[in-house]
């Protein structure tokens, strides 16, 4: 299962479809702007182990401020959002303000709906996300997708129920290997983030999220085939918030 996919950005996005529909469960694709949204939708049919939301990527906010209010009413028939967050790092510092102006109102309007699903990207600015966060209960249900910021925030996030989707990028370093040791491991799911996120130079496909069950099986100190369990009982359980109670066994396994 894969939590975080840009799969509207592969090359030959049509052939990863497919095959990613064959190959996995379930896939979360985020996109970055409202506009990709609406046509990701008509590009890619609708299918059982598919979702698609609405975001608004924070590297691109000064791009597609215009589309914010277009991403505020999608909101309104979307149960998940994102990709949306903050990037607090150098080279998009320079328009975090608008970046948070972005993003705050996201979350006020899902507290207006009722609440959401919210994919999360918080590079260097995970302490914001989580001030807005807690400014705003009733916001729904966080995923912090590639969480790479501080155990002290880490345990806040954790404090307010957020979910994790970790990747095979994220967990074949150091760091990302210190912090999913401290996720709670009953809000944990897997997650590709490709094409961006590659392993050994190639993008991570959505059918190989699933590898970083057998690091996170060393993690936990567990057999690789309970990691995997774990995965997907987690797996299932956020993407029935996502409104997708039904998924079917992939017909082949990567
Ligand atoms: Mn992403």
């Amino acid at each position: 299962m894969d939590f975080h996919c840009h799969l509207d950005l592969y090359p030959d996005a049509k052939r990863v479809y497919v095959e990613a529909l064959r190959r996995t469960e379930f896939i979360w694709a985020v996109t970055t702007s409202p506009r990709a949204f609406a046509a990701t939708s008509k590009v890619f049919p609708a299918a059982q182990g598919l979702y698609i939301s609405p975001g608004l990527h924070p590297e691109v906010a000064d791009k597609k401020a215009s589309e914010l209010e277009l991403l505020l009413s999608q909101l309104e028939s979307c149960a998940g959002v994102g990709e949306i967050g903050l990037d607090g790092s150098t080279q998009y510092k320079y328009q975090f303000e608008l970046q948070i102006l972005v993003f705050r109102s996201v979350v006020q309007r899902c507290v207006e709906l009722g609440g959401r699903v919210l994919n999360i990207h918080s590079r260097a600015a995970a302490r914001e996300i989580l001030d807005i966060l807690e400014a705003n209960p009733g916001f729904g249900s966080a995923v912090m997708h590639w969480f790479t910021d501080s155990p002290t925030q880490l345990r806040r996030a954790v404090e307010l129920g957020c979910w994790f989707s970790v990747g095979p990028a994220m967990i074949s370093s150091a760091n990302g290997q210190k912090l999913s040791a401290l996720m709670p491991r009953e809000r944990v799911v897997s997650e590709s983030d490709g094409p961006f996120a590659k392993v050994h130079g190639t993008p991570v496909m959505p059918w190989e999220a699933d590898t970083v069950a057998a690091k996170l099986a060393q993690t936990w100190d567990m057999p690789a085939e309970d990691a995997s369990k774990v995965l997907r009982s987690n797996g299932l359980s956020l993407a029935r918030l996502l409104g997708m109670g039904t998924l079917r066994s992939p017909n082949a396994k990567a």
